[in-house]
């Protein structure tokens, strides 16, 4: 096989819950993931060296150099493998960099799955969500997609049923926050309360709206912790979340560490025209509506 393509999902975080700062710097989290139709493609070609090259609309705010993730994933893929292999990867971008949905763990995820068929490997699945564990925390819900539950730090995962399809709109800001500001910012907004940290329990309610297929009910459980950090950082946000409100979202949140905002449709025609309206909203760069859950890395 001389090249293969991998489509792999972004993702929104429909619950995160953030437990108290640990000793190792990180939190425990509750983490449900919603893996939406806005892909990214990973090729990955035959090639005796490994270089990576972006292209699309986000393609210059990636690095093309070591520290692109993909590149780290096929590196990491080769080492375990035991040989030295090269490939040239082309990714094609439509996630929003640095916007809170998991872009770059997407395109880490889509490059395991490409140079394991390009190199022949055959390793299974689990093979790959523990080399995907080690490469960041959001890799392996990237490689698994539909909706799951996250603890840990994100990366202990397990399946969750949804009772059909949700319609949502990102709202793609300008600018990224980097997530580990954010997580700053939220354990200093904290530590400024004094307030006691709750462990992070997951949501019975929310579940069972998912398990549903109960938009309502799940727009009125959305919810992300490190949300009150992200505004903080990013004030503007509120009023994009205010106005997608006002124009009937069910539910609206800032999509992980931000910048994006998610927002919860009553149906697909919602989900357009709400999309409209956003995208000619001042704070919004474009707003692009989406579906979910849909399966994560796949080849083409
Ligand atoms: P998360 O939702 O997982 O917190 P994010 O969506 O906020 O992540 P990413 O789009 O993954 O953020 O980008 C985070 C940083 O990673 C960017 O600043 C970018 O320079 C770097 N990066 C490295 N490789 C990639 C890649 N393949 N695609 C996007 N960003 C990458």
């Amino acid at each position: 096989m001389s090249s293969v393509t991998v489509r792999v999902p972004a993702k929104v975080n429909v619950q995160l819950s953030v437990g108290p700062l640990r000793e190792d710097g990180y939190h425990d989290l509750v983490n449900v993931f919603h893996a939406v139709s806005i892909f990214d493609e990973v090729v990955a070609k035959e090639s005796e060296g490994m270089t990576v090259s972006v292209v699309g609309e986000w393609a210059d705010q990636v690095p093309v150099d070591d520290g692109n993730l993909a590149i780290q994933a096929a590196r990491a893929l080769a080492k375990h493998a035991g040989r030295t292999y090269g490939a040239e990867l082309v990714i094609h971008k439509a996630i929003p960099v640095a916007g809170g949905m998991a872009g770059g763990s997407a395109d880490a995820a889509g490059a395991l799955v490409a140079c394991n068929e390009l190199w022949g490997l055959g390793l299974p699945l689990e093979d790959l969500m523990e080399i995907a564990a080690d490469l960041g925390s959001d890799v392996p819900f990237s490689l698994l997609g539909g909706t799951a539950v996250g603890t840990g730090r994100g990366e202990q995962l397990s399946r969750l049923a949804t009772g059909g399809l949700f319609h949502w709109v990102f709202a793609v800001a300008e600018g990224g926050l980097s997530t580990a500001k954010v997580y700053a910012e939220c354990d200093r907004l904290r530590a400024e309360t004094g307030a006691d940290v709750p462990w992070p329990e997951l949501d019975e309610a929310l579940l069972a709206a998912l398990r549903a297929g109960d938009a309502p009910a799940l727009g009125a459980r959305l919810a992300n912790d490190l949300q009150l950090a992200a505004l903080t950082l990013r004030p503007d946000l509120a009023d994009t979340l205010d106005e997608g409100r006002r124009h009937g979202a069910l539910g609206a949140l800032v999509s992980g560490s931000g910048p994006s905002c998610a927002f919860l449709a009553g149906d697909a025609d919602h989900a357009r025209d709400l999309a409209t309206t956003l995208s000619q909203f001042a704070g919004c760069r474009a707003a692009v509506p989406a579906h979910g859950p849909v399966p994560g890395a796949a080849v083409l």
